[in-house]
């Protein structure tokens, strides 16, 4: 691949971009918090460099109290925050690499309780997604607040930030007085469209002000509110051409505000799929424009820079530190591509934990876990070629250990070989691709179609077996089972299956296979759970978009019952609130009842015979059975061998 534009740099006034990828702002939840120090600073470096993202954004960076986003944000008003930004930006610099930070104000999305001062806004109206009622903004505030926001560009600058972004996206306190669902002031603050834009003109005069002619001011806008009664696509052009006016030096185009029902970043979203606002509004101004939302591999960056200056990957950028360097290095096979999962970034943000990424725990771990070649080369079995399997084969044969692989079936990959036959989940491809490129080029010995017996592990002679066994699907006792079809003949293509389905167990699998059908084009799907909600154990991220595709898509759902017997016509159930019998007719009834831990009896004795034996993923835990928690008991066990317990 010959890159015409991906690798062209870029100047913003004093500053030269040597590409023109921009890692986006992420909060981290480890911003603010001593003992999260070293790894927000080795998080930053290690995606630093000559062939690093062309600027990194860092987390909103709040520019006074009330405007905080919670718990774990720096603060450009609290001085030992600075003492952190100055580390983090000399740290950045020493490895070549170049930083800006967000200016944030939360606005009426702030909560009061943590930042223990009432939250304001341009109106006293609550967010949907919010319980508090944000207090009003006197003309005496919104001066302050102006001062605030120089009074930050000024520090961001004496710290060392090489630019700072002034985020003025996704909802936030900016945005908010931009859109007439949020100003409904009637002073020179609200009302008519110049109105409203006159506050975020004046913290970019502020900013521009405080920080000189020489600095970069990145203005990130929301090109597409997708909230009812906000900014039209006619007052979006207009704000990119006054902000264009005003001396901003490049637009990062965000899209859709937190409190939005329609989802932007989720797995179902496709790749690029909301770009149309950045082409827009490229074409409407003469400053560069950034392109951002699902945009997680360099072909697709290289193919949409020929339309715009420069694309925003955030999340790619957890999932690969590298990803540049690779992709300019012709290794695109070798980039551990970021699948739009949310289960280990956004949701763990939104839960106040750490974010990190489910293909690669190893983010936001990088100060602890160092790859070096260990001192004793250890000679490695890993039994299952699941994603728990594949990578605790991946990083010990990447800290030099001696790794053999063994697969019971004829390909590496596990759960994500059915995951990825679900339409919205097609970027597990992506996750086995990588896998097996890493384990090819790592020196892992693949052998598949092949269960080993005990003696064969100890012709090995291991210094550890990982037992990386898996699942298998559970079995509920039910009369007449043998008329069910369990979930993996359906994924894997082997099941008939009729127009009318019930499918029992409403977890994540059972919503998935109800995808899978959909697509199918079968519509009359029942899904069945004993107690408990649809969809549990999802993340609050991706679990409502779920939901909500499946319900417009016809598919019901029922709880609170028994199951009694299945027939060739359907099922018998009891009503567990009226207590009375009912029959479900249905062609085709689909168990999706969970997993049960799978480990092979010829395994168990292993550790009698003196070897140390590692149980990870689901064959360790099958109740919660889930990617995330499977990748990362694999590396850990790699990076943390004391950690292992023999079994
Ligand atoms: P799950 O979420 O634990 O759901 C299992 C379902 O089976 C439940 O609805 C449960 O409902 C039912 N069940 C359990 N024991 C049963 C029994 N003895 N008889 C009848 N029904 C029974 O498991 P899963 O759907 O297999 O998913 C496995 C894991 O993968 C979960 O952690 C899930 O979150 C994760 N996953 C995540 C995604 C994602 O997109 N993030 C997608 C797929 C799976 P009742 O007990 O109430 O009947
Ligand atoms: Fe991407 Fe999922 Fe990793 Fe988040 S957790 S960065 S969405 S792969």
């Amino acid at each position: 691949m010959k890159w015409e534009k991906l690798f062209e740099p870029i100047q913003l006034r004093r500053l030269t971009l040597p590409n023109r990828v921009m890692m986006g702002s992420m909060h981290l939840g480890m911003e603010g918090s001593k003992d999260q120090e070293d790894a927000l600073i080795s998080f930053y470096t290690e995606r630093s460099g000559d062939n690093g993202p062309g600027l990194i954004v860092t987390g909103g960076i709040s520019v006074s109290p009330e405007g905080d986003g919670g718990h774990h944000f720096l603060g450009f008003y609290r001085e030992d925050d600075l003492r952190v930004m100055k580390r983090l930006t000399d740290s950045v610099h020493e490895a070549n690499g170049r930083i800006a930070a967000q200016l944030f104000h939360a606005g009426r999305y702030a909560y009061s309780q943590m930042n223990g001062v009432p939250s304001v806004a341009p109106s006293p109206i609550k967010s949907p997604i919010h319980r508090e009622v944000p207090e009003e903004l006197t003309e005496i505030d919104i001066l302050n607040l102006l001062e605030s926001y120089a009074e930050a560009g000024r520090k961001a600058k004496a710290v060392g930030f090489d630019a700072v972004e002034i985020m003025g996206s996704e909802g936030y306190l900016i945005n908010q007085f931009l859109s007439p669902r949020t100003n409904k002031r009637s002073d020179k603050w609200g009302g008519n469209f110049d109105n409203r834009t006159r506050f975020a003109i004046e913290v970019l005069k502020s900013v521009r002000n405080a920080v000189g002619d020489d600095y970069p001011i990145i203005f990130r806008m929301s090109g597409l509110d997708l909230v009812p009664d906000s900014s039209t696509p006619e007052e979006t052009i207009q704000l990119a051409k006054k902000l264009e006016e005003h001396e901003a030096d490049i637009l990062n185009i965000g899209i859709g505000w937190h409190e939005s029902t329609v989802p932007t970043i989720s797995m179902m979203v496709p790749r690029a799929g909301f770009i149309e606002p950045a082409l827009k509004i490229k074409e409407s101004v003469n400053i560069p424009v950034i392109g951002s939302n699902r945009i997680n591999d360099p072909l697709l960056a290289e193919e949409l820079l020929y339309k715009l200056d420069m694309v925003s990957m955030a999340r790619p950028f957890l999932a690969d530190a590298n990803l540049l360097a690779k992709a300019k290095g012709q290794a695109l096979d070798q980039i551990n591509t970021c699948i739009a999962c949310n289960q280990a970034c956004l949701d763990h943000a939104f839960e106040g934990k750490a974010v990190s990424c489910l293909v690669n725990p190893r983010a936001g771990r990088e100060h602890k876990w160092t790859i070096k070649k260990a001192d004793k080369t250890k000679t490695v079995v890993v039994i299952g070629g699941g994603v728990a399997g594949m990578e605790a084969a991946r990083s010990h044969a990447e800290l030099g250990h001696t790794v053999t692989l063994y697969e019971a079936n004829e390909a590496i990959g596990g759960q994500f070989n059915l995951a990825r036959k679900i339409p919205i989940k097609k970027e597990f491809d992506e996750t086995i691709r990588y896998y097996k490129t890493e384990l090819n080029r790592l020196g892992v010995q693949i052998n598949v179609n092949h269960k080993p017996n005990a003696d064969e592990l100890l012709a090995h002679s291991p210094d550890l077996v990982v037992l990386a066994t898996g699942v298998v699907p559970r079995l509920p006792v039910i009369p007449g089972i043998k008329h069910a079809i369990p979930y993996p003949e359906i994924l894997s293509g082997n099941g008939e299956v009729g127009k009318k389905v019930i499918i029992i167990g409403a977890g994540g699998i059972g919503c998935d296979v109800s995808h899978f059908l959909i697509e199918k084009g079968i519509h009359d799907i029942l899904l069945l759970r004993r107690n408990g909600k649809m969809g549990e154990g999802l993340g609050k991220t991706t679990k409502w978009a779920m939901l909500q595709d499946l319900k417009q898509n016809g598919v019901t759902f029922r709880t609170n019952l028994s199951y009694e017997e299945i027939t060739p016509e359907g099922l018998k159930i009891t009503n567990s609130e009226t207590g009375k019998q009912e029959f479900l007719e249905a062609d085709t009834i689909i168990l999706a009842a969970g997993q049960e831990s799978n480990i092979p009896e010829e395994y168990e004795d292993l550790s009698q015979k003196g070897i140390d034996i590692a149980v990870i993923g689901g064959a360790r835990l099958a109740g919660e059975l889930d990617a995330k928690r499977a990748i990362y008991e694999g590396a850990k066990i790699a990076f943390e061998p004391e950690t292992i317990s023999v079994q």
